[in-house]
C-alpha cells in the first residue's frame, strides 16, 4: 500500500515577496505598453496599470468562490481592461505576446525555492511517497510554473501537478483534492496534504477527508492537524501521523 502526500506551492515549496510582485507588476506594465504602442500609438500607460490592478479584483471574485478561469481568459480580460476595442484590433501572435509578458514575469523575477524544499522532496521520494502538487494560480499560469520548477529540478518528484487555472476549480473546493487523489491513484486514508494556508489547505484537505500537516511559523496546534515551522520539519511529523 502506498503513502501519498500532497503540497501546496506557494509560500510552501517557493516564496515571493511584495518586492519581487511590485517588480513583476512593473514589468508587465511596461513591456505591454511598449508592445502596445507600436499597434495604437499614444495608448496611455495608466490604462495599462489600471487593467492589471482590476484584472486582480476581477478573479478574486471568482476566486473566492473556489472557480478559476483558464489562462488565456484571464489575459483577454485583462486586455478588454485596458480598452474596449482593443482585443478586436489584435492579431493572434500580438494577443499572444502579450500573454506571454504576462505570465512570463515570474522567470524574470523568481520566487526563491524555500530552503530543505528539494532536500525533503528527495527524502519522501527515496522513503516510496509518491507526491502531488495543488496549486491556486494567481497571474501565472500552471505551464509557466512547471518551467520554474523544472528549471529548480523538483517537478520531477510530483506523478500529479494540478494548477488552478487548468482545473478551473480551486483549493478549497474538495474536488480539487480529489482530482489530485485520482491521478497519484491515492487512498485519502493514506494522504496528507501540506500548506500553509489554513482555509485552502488545511480546512480544503479536511473537506475532502485528508490529513493535513500546517505549515505556518506561528500557528499553534490543533488536535488533528500537526502543525510544523517549515517543509524541513515535514518528513519527522509524517512518521507521527
Ligand atoms: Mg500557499
Amino acid at each position: 500500500m502506498g503513502r501519498f502526500i500532497t503540497f501546496d506551492l506557494w509560500e510552501t515549496l517557493i516564496a515571493d515577496s511584495p518586492e519581487l510582485d511590485s517588480r513583476r507588476t512593473e514589468y508587465r506594465v511596461k513591456n505591454i505598453h511598449s508592445l502596445l504602442s507600436q499597434i495604437q500609438p499614444g495608448i496611455d500607460i495608466n490604462n495599462i496599470h489600471c487593467a492589471h490592478e482590476k484584472i486582480w479584483r476581477e478573479c478574486s471574485t471568482l476566486w473566492g468562490k473556489a472557480r478559476d478561469l483558464a489562462f488565456t481568459d484571464q489575459a483577454r480580460l485583462f486586455i478588454g481592461l485596458i480598452n474596449d476595442n482593443l482585443l478586436t484590433s489584435l492579431n493572434q501572435s500580438q494577443f499572444q505576446s502579450i500573454a506571454e509578458i504576462y505570465s512570463g514575469a515570474v522567470l524574470q523575477f523568481r520566487p526563491r525555492l524555500i530552503a530543505g524544499a528539494r532536500e525533503t522532496l528527495d527524502q519522501l521520494a527515496s522513503r516510496g511517497y509518491k507526491m502531488g502538487l495543488i496549486c491556486n494560480t494567481g497571474r501565472t499560469p500552471g505551464i509557466t510554473l512547471r518551467k520554474l520548477l523544472g528549471d529548480y529540478d523538483i517537478l520531477g518528484y510530483f506523478k500529479s501537478a494540478l494548477f488552478s487555472d487548468e482545473t478551473i476549480i480551486r483549493k478549497p473546493d474538495a474536488a480539487i483534492f480529489e482530482t489530485a487523489l485520482r491521478e497519484l491513484g491515492a487512498d485519502r486514508r493514506q494522504t496528507v496534504h501540506a500548506g500553509d494556508s489554513w482555509e485552502n489547505d488545511i480546512l480544503g484537505a479536511q473537506a475532502a477527508g485528508i490529513k493535513a500537516v500546517w505549515i505556518s511559523p506561528e500557528g499553534q496546534g490543533s488536535g488533528d492537524c500537526p502543525v510544523i515551522k517549515s517543509i524541513a520539519e515535514l518528513p519527522e511529523v509524517l512518521d507521527k501521523i
